[in-house]
């Protein structure tokens, strides 16, 4: 038996609340309840050296809802989003589906509590699927393989894998990212889209530099990339117009135009490309 489904037979999970995690001071950041005192505490120091933390977060979440309608819109019926967070809604099958009522999506994470809220994710529309599965993005082959995303997404027709906010907490020096992100887009079949945010040092490198070391003291390892580290991650798939971009820029929604964030409050590129 896997770990993940020993979580949900035995439902005995163990939630730290001792320690912050990224998953719940994100969810501190877009204003939920889904956090403790601990992940509370780490938050307030990372908003005290980046006070736009709120607003990166927020980009984060516009941008997801930006990506996916385009994915769905170009026929893309089924979505992969590791790393997908604690609910919030509209979470990425709802943005999804309200342009393909049948769109199949499977979310993953590593945080427990991720898990236990899971059933927020799981109210899709009768035409399509939702499915929650436990995993690690370091472990892609365990992922891959993993039961339940085999049996609800189809590997030979094409699937949007979203890497949002997540690859920055996969660092060189505990894991090859390039590498991981390698072996998922291996796995999937042509006309496949890679959708990644990422967090970086380009615009604002002293107050990234603060805020990295807040995470890091924390107990959990962050790494902004710069925007060349980040486009290795597309490397031979072809990106959408207009290519990996400050995330602000990566196809504005005309109803935002009043939010006038700067790039390095944002603090983050974005991109979208296809498999050829
Ligand atoms: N994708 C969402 C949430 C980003 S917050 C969004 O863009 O809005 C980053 C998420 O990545 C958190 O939920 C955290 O628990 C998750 N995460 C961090 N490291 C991970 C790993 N190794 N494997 C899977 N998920 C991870």
């Amino acid at each position: 038996m896997d770990d993940s489904t020993a979580r949900e037979q035995h439902d005995v999970i163990d939630l730290e609340l001792d320690r912050p995690h990224s998953a719940r001071m994100y969810d501190y950041f877009l204003g939920g309840v889904t956090n403790f005192p601990a992940d509370r505490e780490a938050a307030a120091r990372a908003i005290a050296a980046f006070p736009s933390t709120l607003i990166a977060a927020r980009s984060n979440r516009a941008f997801m809802r930006r990506s996916t309608r385009c994915l769905a819109q170009l026929g893309i019926e089924q979505f992969l989003d590791i790393g997908t967070g604690i609910p919030t809604s509209p979470n990425l099958h709802e943005v999804a589906q309200s342009v393909v009522p049948r769109a199949r999506v499977v979310y993953t994470d590593n945080d427990p509590i991720v898990l236990t809220h899971a059933r927020a994710l799981l109210r899709s529309r009768p035409e399509g699927a939702t499915a929650y599965m436990h995993a690690d993005v370091t472990d892609p082959a365990g992922l891959l393989a993993h039961h339940v995303l085999r049996g609800t997404l189809d590997f030979h027709r094409p699937i949007a894998l979203s890497l949002n906010a997540l690859l920055h907490f996969v660092t060189d020096e505990h894991h090859d990212a390039h590498g991981i992100v390698e072996s998922l887009k291996a796995a999937l079949p042509s006309g496949s889209a890679l959708v990644v945010s990422h967090a970086t040092p380009d615009f604002d490198p002293e107050a990234i530099a603060r805020v990295t070391a807040i995470y890091r003291a924390a107990g959990t390892p962050v790494q902004a990339r710069t925007r060349e580290e980040i486009a290795r991650f597309f490397t031979g798939w072809e990106l959408l117009d207009p290519g990996l971009r400050p995330i602000l820029r990566w196809r504005p929604d005309p109803e935002e135009a009043h939010l006038t964030f700067t790039d390095a409050e944002a603090a983050c590129y974005a991109g979208v490309a296809r498999k050829p």
